[in-house]
């Protein structure tokens, strides 16, 4: 069974103006796709055919772990964003993060570093660790905290392909939006 690109949890241009119609419409349906088929292309007749998603990624390297992977960060990501969220978590979030890091405002100024400081291609990530505490990390190209051992509960794509249509080179513009659409909801089911 082979991957296929799923669609988006909203429409194109529901995270307007922060994330805009043309930039989904490339990230997802272009960049996305070619994750998909790629994975496919690689896997068919291999070890990894038929394997789930996330197997595929702990096993394998090269090539196969970067397309995998991607499929697997974008599908986060998309469910991370909500035009209907955004601002300070309340609830278990906000109680989680309070323990972590302290505070939100901290949490939130260190996951923004890590996001603005990842050199080149990359994610910023908000990871559960096997023994539930929650850590902030970014990694570069495909990678994502799967291959520590850490569950990602929230992740922010700083490739460019994600934001140069919309704020070209500056990516702390880019950052900044997305704190104004980040889906609390989703981050607190996998608390
Ligand atoms: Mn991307």
């Amino acid at each position: 069974m082979a991957f296929i690109l799923k669609d988006l949890p909203y429409a194109h241009n529901a995270l307007a103006p922060h994330i805009s119609e043309e930039t989904m419409q490339f990230h997802h349906d272009k960049h996305v796709l070619a994750y998909v088929n790629n994975t496919n292309n690689l896997i068919a007749g291999t070890e990894f055919e038929g394997m789930a998603l996330v197997d595929i990624i702990k096993k394998s390297s090269g090539p196969t772990f970067n397309n995998a992977a991607q499929i697997y960060n974008h599908e986060l990501f998309w469910e991370c964003l909500s035009a209907n969220s955004g601002g300070t978590p309340t609830g278990k979030v906000l109680e989680a993060l309070n323990t972590n890091f302290g505070s939100f405002e901290e949490f939130k100024t260190q996951f923004t570093q890590k996001a603005t400081t990842q050199f080149g291609a990359g994610w910023a990530w908000l990871s559960k660790t096997s023994d539930g505490k929650l850590v902030v990390s970014s990694t570069s190209n495909g990678d994502n905290p799967l291959t520590v051992g850490n569950t990602p509960i929230l992740g922010l794509d700083v490739w460019e392909h994600a934001y140069y249509i919309d704020y070209r080179n500056a990516r702390p513009n880019y950052i900044s939006a997305f704190w104004e659409i980040v889906n609390w909801d989703f981050v607190s089911n996998n608390l």
